[in-house]
């Protein structure tokens, strides 16, 4: 790995970059912004970086050689410099002691949590992701502590990177400001989240925060194009999806988005047929029978695309900035059909239902709702 293998954040690497050049190493630093992106990347290039022994410096650039000792440990995560902090599955018995945050765990969530680590060392993107992991606990935090006071024996420079730091208990949350708020020499701490504003202020205040912007969608589609053998096609379909995160995108090759797709596109024709009652509640049913909210928005997102392409057909006339380009027939159709439709509309009212779905326990009725109103949109009737 290298800042080259991390996929665009060219303002972020040259911030981190030139700190290290200049010297100017804040105690802490805070990456935001959309999940899957590669901001974990960004901290652990930024810890190798300052701890290689050779690194390659050029204009106003540092590179890490990713031949010597310390680079090799760095990028098998088991460098004695940096420390990785992350959620871990409650264990047996309380959290109070001051035992080492795996003592309660078992030997298989342990052997699961090594697997994850192997992964992400092997990939950038690989999402560390243990069963039963939501919260960072108090003791990873005390581990912390306990690893900071200790004098290393190492040279170089000590990093502590918090992944999805908002999932730090209240509890865990106090004690690591505890830590920031007495910076050290030599230790920098890197806290990323795609969930800021779950952060306590206190703790956003004595951060240098850096925005990481989504991966812009023909970057993912190239990339998805260079590692995993897709089509130019299939790979823009899915980067468009993915809106800018390499992880979904890479979470969506395991979906059948094609199937998705069609699954959608079915449901919308049974909304505009003149006795659709019966086979849309069907429809719904088995959209909504997942209960898996992100698939569902994904199916939404599709339609929102999918009506997009329609109305820049209406609009242009145009076939080719068609996403959907296997759809053109048949979006096409719908044109013809449909002359007097209202498509804006239509794509306000998923967009305002993909933002309601989150906060809505009822997702059946949420659909038939959204449903409804777009046969009203597309038949322009009035009921
Ligand atoms: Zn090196």
């Amino acid at each position: 790995m290298s800042w080259e293998n991390i996929l665009s954040h060219e303002r972020a690497k040259k911030i981190l970059q030139r700190a290290i050049l200049e010297d100017k190493i804040a105690s802490a630093y805070l990456l935001w912004g959309l999940e899957g992106i590669g901001k974990d990347s960004l901290a652990l290039e930024f810890a190798k970086t300052v701890n290689c022994l050779n690194p390659i410096i050029r204009k106003d650039e540092i590179i890490a050689c990713d031949n010597c000792r310390s680079c090799k440990q760095a990028k098998a995560l088991t460098h004695p410099n940096i420390q990785l902090i992350y959620s871990l599955p409650s264990g047996k018995g309380s959290d109070t002691t001051s035992e080492s945050p795996l003592a309660k765990l078992s030997d298989e969530q342990i052997s699961e949590i090594t697997e994850q680590l192997k992964l992400k060392s092997e990939n950038v993107y690989h999402k560390i992701s243990v069963p039963n992991a939501t919260q960072i606990k108090i003791a990873s935090i005390r581990e912390v502590k306990k690893n900071l006071l200790l004098t290393s024996n190492t040279s170089g420079r000590r990093v502590v990177i918090v992944l999805n730091a908002e999932e730090m208990t209240t509890e865990a949350a106090n004690a690591f400001l505890k830590t920031l708020e007495e910076p050290h020499e030599n230790i920098t701490i890197i806290l990323t989240s795609s969930k800021k504003e779950m952060l306590m202020q206190t703790i956003l205040s004595r951060c240098q925060q850096i925005h990481c912007e989504p991966v812009p969608e023909l970057v993912v589609a190239q990339y998805l194009v260079d590692n995993y053998d897709k089509s130019p096609a299939e790979a823009k379909i899915i980067a468009n999806f993915s809106q800018g995160s390499v992880v979904t995108a890479i979470e969506f090759l395991n979906e059948n988005i094609q199937d998705m797709r069609t699954d959608i596109v079915e449901t919308l024709r049974s909304a505009l047929k003149k006795n659709y009652r019966i086979e849309l509640s069907q429809q719904l049913e088995k959209l909504a029978s997942s209960k898996d909210k992100n698939k569902i928005e994904t199916s939404l997102k599709m339609l929102q695309i999918w009506m997009r392409d329609y109305l820049i057909f209406v609009k242009t006339g145009s076939i080719d900035a068609m996403i959907n380009q296997d759809q053109k027939e048949r979006i096409i159709k719908f044109s013809e059909l449909f002359p007097e439709a209202d498509i804006p509309s239509v794509l306000s009212e998923i967009e305002h239902s993909i933002y309601r779905l989150r906060r809505n326990a009822n997702l059946q009725l949420l659909l038939m709702s959204l449903f409804l109103k777009i046969r009203k949109f597309l038949l322009k009737v009035d009921f």
